[in-house]
C-alpha cells in the first residue's frame, strides 16, 4: 500500500465507483459527503406517510450497461437487482387503450423489426430503418431531423426513448449521445436490453453494498463534509476547506472532485462545466393490486413515461419536467393519478397517500452545446481529477456514464503513482 491519500469529494455513484477502484487497488481513500447520506442522486429512504422505503426517481438501467454490471459485481450487488429477466419493454397508450411489447430479438440484426406483429402498432419497417441516419451524424447535430409529431414511430418509439433516455427535448438533444444510447442497448440485441430493477431500492443496489466493500477496505468517510474551498500552491491542492474542518493534502496525495456540475463554478471556475439542467418528477403512489407482469410499463400519450410498480408502490417517472412547470406540484400529482389508475384498473376516486419528488438538477441538458462543455476526468492539475456523469462520458447524464467517470478518475490517479 502506498503513503498517500486519495481525497473524494462527493459520495454519489461517481466517487463511490473511483473509491471502490482505488481501494481495491490497494489505495487509501478518504470520502467527504455534505450530506449525511451516500448515493447523491441516486438514493432511497424510509418514507414515513407511505411507511415504506422509496427511491428519489425510478432509475431503469440495462444489461448493455458494462459499467453497472462490473460495480455490481465487484460489491456483490448483483442479487440486489431483478427485472423481466429478458429483453421486453411493456408499453400502454393512455390515449387508445392499447397495449403492446417491444422484443428485441438475440444478436444483432433486429430481425424482429421485419415482422409486422412485433413491430409497435402504427408503424413499418421504412420508419425504424430511418433510423440509420443516426449513423452519419455529427458532434454538433441536434435530433431534430427526426422529429415527426404526427408519425406513431415518433409518439410511440423515438419520443419516449429519447426523453427517457436523454432527459431533453428532442428538438434540441444531442443526436451523438443519443447514438450512444442506441450503440449500448438495442445496438447489441437482446442481451443489451434487459432491463434490471432494483429488487427493493437504489440505495440497496447501488449504495449499501459499496459503502461495505469500502468499509472493509478500510475506506474513511466523513459525513455532513461540504467542501467550501480549496487552497493552491502553484498547480498542487493543499488545502480543503469543509465547513467542519480544514484538511491538510500533502504534495503527494490526490484529490478527486465527485461533484455537481453547478458546485464547480464556486470551487473550481477554470473547469468548464455544463451550466444548463433539466428537471425529472416522480410521483409514488402506496397502492393494493396485482403485480405487473414485468413489473414496469412504459406510458403513451398522457404526462407519465415510465410506471414501475414494487412493493405496493407504483412510481411514475415525468422527465423534462420543466414541460409541466405551470402545473403546481398538487396538480401534477392528481394528473398522474388519473393515469396510474387508467393503467392498474384502480377506482381513480380514490386517491392513495401519496409523495411527490421534483429533482430539479436530475441530468443535464443533453444538447451538443452542454456536451462540449463536459471535462476530461485529467485536469492537467498536479494532484485534481474530476469524476462526475457530466464530465466526458461520451453518455448522457446516467449510472452508467457516473461510474465510467469515477473509474476514469481513478485511472487518472493509479497513472501518478
Ligand atoms: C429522478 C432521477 C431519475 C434518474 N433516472 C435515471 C435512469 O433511469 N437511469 C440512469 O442511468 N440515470 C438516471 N438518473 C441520473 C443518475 O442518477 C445520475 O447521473 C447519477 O446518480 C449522478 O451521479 P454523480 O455521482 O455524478 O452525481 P451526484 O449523484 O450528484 O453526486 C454528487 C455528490 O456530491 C455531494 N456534494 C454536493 N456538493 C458537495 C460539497 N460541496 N461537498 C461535499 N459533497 C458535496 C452530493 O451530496 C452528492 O452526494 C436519474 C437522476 C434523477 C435525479
Amino acid at each position: 500500500m502506498s503513503g498517500r491519500h486519495i481525497h473524494i469529494i462527493g459520495a454519489g455513484m461517481a466517487g463511490l465507483s473511483a473509491a471502490l477502484q482505488l481501494a481495491l487497488s490497494g489505495e487509501k481513500v478518504v470520502i467527504y459527503e455534505a450530506a449525511p447520506f451516500a448515493g447523491g442522486r441516486c438514493r432511497s429512504h424510509y418514507d414515513r406517510d407511505l411507511d415504506c422505503r422509496i427511491d428519489n426517481g425510478n432509475h431503469l438501467v440495462l444489461s448493455g450497461n458494462t459499467a453497472v454490471h462490473d460495480y455490481l459485481y465487484l460489491t456483490n450487488a448483483l442479487g440486489t437487482v431483478g427485472g423481466p429477466g429478458k429483453a421486453i419493454f411493456p408499453f400502454f397508450d393512455l390515449v387508445t387503450g392499447e397495449r403492446w411489447t417491444v422484443k428485441p430479438n438475440s444478436g444483432v440484426i433486429p430481425w424482429w423489426l421485419f415482422d409486422k406483429k412485433k413491430r409497435i402498432p402504427g408503424t413499418n419497417l421504412r420508419d425504424y430503418l430511418s433510423l440509420a441516419k443516426i449513423l452519419r451524424v455529427a458532434d454538433n447535430d441536434t435530433l431534430k431531423g427526426f422529429v415527426k409529431q404526427k408519425s406513431p414511430f415518433y409518439s410511440r418509439f423515438l419520443e419516449p426513448l429519447i426523453i427517457g433516455a436523454l432527459n431533453t427535448e428532442p428538438e434540441i438533444a444531442s443526436a451523438s449521445l443519443f447514438r450512444s444510447v442506441l450503440a449500448q442497448t438495442f445496438g447489441g440485441g437482446a442481451r443489451a436490453c434487459i432491463p434490471l430493477i432494483p429488487k427493493i431500492g437504489l440505495s440497496e443496489t447501488f449504495v449499501t453494498p459499496c459503502l461495505t466493500v469500502l468499509h472493509q477496505h478500510g475506506v474513511e468517510i466523513n459525513f455532513y463534509h461540504r467542501l467550501r474551498s480549496m487552497m493552491w500552491e502553484g498547480d498542487c491542492v493543499r488545502q480543503l476547506a469543509f465547513n467542519s474542518e480544514t484538511i491538510e493534502i500533502d504534495p503527494q496525495d490526490w484529490v478527486i472532485l465527485a461533484l455537481p456540475a453547478w458546485f464547480m463554478r464556486e470551487v473550481l471556475p477554470e473547469v468548464p462545466a455544463p451550466n444548463d439542467f433539466r428537471s425529472i418528477f416522480n410521483a409514488h403512489f402506496r397502492v393494493d393490486c396485482p403485480p405487473l407482469e414485468h413489473g414496469f410499463v412504459g406510458l403513451i400519450g398522457g404526462y407519465s413515461e415510465w410506471l414501475f410498480l414494487r412493493n405496493g408502490v407504483a412510481s411514475v417517472t415525468v422527465s423534462c419536467a420543466e414541460r409541466f412547470r405551470d402545473f403546481t406540484q398538487r396538480e401534477m400529482g392528481a394528473l398522474i393519478w388519473e393515469e396510474v389508475a387508467a393503467v392498474l384498473n384502480l377506482d381513480v376516486k380514490r386517491v392513495p397517500p401519496y409523495r411527490l419528488f421534483l429533482e430539479k438538477y436530475a441530468t443535464i441538458a443533453a444538447t451538443p452545446q452542454q456536451d462540449a462543455r463536459r471535462p476530461s476526468s485529467y485536469t492537467g492539475w498536479k494532484n485534481v481529477a474530476l469524476a462526475a456523469e457530466w464530465t466526458a462520458t461520451g453518455l448522457p447524464s446516467t449510472i452508467e456514464g457516473a461510474l465510467r467517470s469515477g473509474m476514469k478518475a481513478a485511472q487518472v490517479v493509479m497513472r501518478w503513482k
